[in-house]
């Protein structure tokens, strides 16, 4: 019998939910709105039920969620989401429904971890050994792969939440973080755009001063990255990065920060291999999630 693999993508606003064999063939796909839990949850598993109809029951299910939530398997709360500011989902168990209900391993990470993963063994970061995904939406997270594995540590990495130094020309606007204002997330999510300048970077002119002021932000998270836990890549996804002159002022940023020390950003050219964006396109969480299920599989068979 052929491996089946299932996985879920679990974003705020919606769930993609796939199947895929060992080969990673994706053999069915669907994407979900996400409403309630229960109504959200309920309409993934009966996706995944209607597949396992056609080509058997699944070897492991992989789950890639929006965070915070519980990664630690000896918590009593292991799966469930935390203080999520997502109505309704605060305590919402992942991992459970999907165990009883399909009889098989369901392996659970972030998002960006899960990102992170996908981006190493199969997209931009395929000849390194630490890749880092950072996505920059709605909020910013990272995750972390090394070796084949996800840095889960005790929460998770919470890297949209480090402090930046502020730019000289944005120091009048309070942050959107509630925590912390200053945080990356705070000054350069979507919504911090949005707060600033009344429309998302692409839609703003070229020679806009959003465009080195986020850039700046983003630069210093990716300095800090770099001197941190010196990765191969830095990959860079989310809906914001779909401006595409904003990976440009990165690598400049990053640059002029890290000043040649060790090395290290000489000039922005020498951060076009390092800093980079993803090379499975939008496509990073949920083939994390598949190569989630299949480390599981492997592990619960071997
Ligand atoms: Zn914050």
């Amino acid at each position: 019998m052929s491996t089946l693999l299932g996985a879920i993508e679990a974003g705020g606003t919606k769930l993609v939910c796939a199947a895929a064999l060992e080969s990673n063939e994706i053999v069915a796909e669907t994407r979900i709105a996400t409403t309630t839990p229960a109504a959200t949850l309920d309409a993934a598993q009966q996706f995944l039920e209607s597949v396992t109809a056609k080509l058997g029951a699944f070897s492991a299910i992989g789950i890639a969620t929006f965070g915070p939530v519980d990664l630690q398997s000896s918590s009593s709360t292991f799966g469930r989401l935390l203080a999520t500011p997502k109505p309704g989902w605060a305590g919402t168990d992942l991992v459970a429904p999907f165990a009883r209900r399909f009889g098989c391993p369901v392996a659970i990470d972030t998002d960006v971890n899960a990102a992170a993963l996908a981006e190493a063994l199969h997209g931009a970061g395929r000849d390194c050994d630490t890749v880092v995904y950072v996505t920059v939406g709605t909020g910013i997270g990272g995750g972390i792969a090394v070796d084949g594995q996800t840095l889960k540590g005790t929460l998770h990495p919470e890297m949209g939440h480090v402090r930046v130094v502020r730019h000289e020309r944005d120091v009048a606007f309070a942050g959107v973080c509630p925590f912390h204002g200053d945080c990356v997330e705070g000054l350069a999510s979507g919504p911090a755009i949005i707060a600033r300048y009344g429309a998302s970077l692409d839609r703003l002119p070229p020679d806009h001063e959003a465009l080195p002021i986020v850039g700046y932000y983003l630069g210093q998270l990716a300095t800090n990255i770099l001197l941190m836990l010196s990765p191969g890549r830095v990959v860079f996804g989310g809906g914001v990065m779909n401006s595409e002159s904003l990976l440009r002022e990165i690598r400049a940023a990053a640059a002029r920060l890290l000043n040649g020390y060790a090395g290290l950003g000489i000039d922005a050219a020498s951060l076009e291999r390092v800093i980079v964006s993803p090379g499975l396109g939008d496509r990073s969480g949920i083939v994390g999630a598949i190569a989630l299920a299949r480390a599981a599989s492997r592990s619960a068979s071997s």
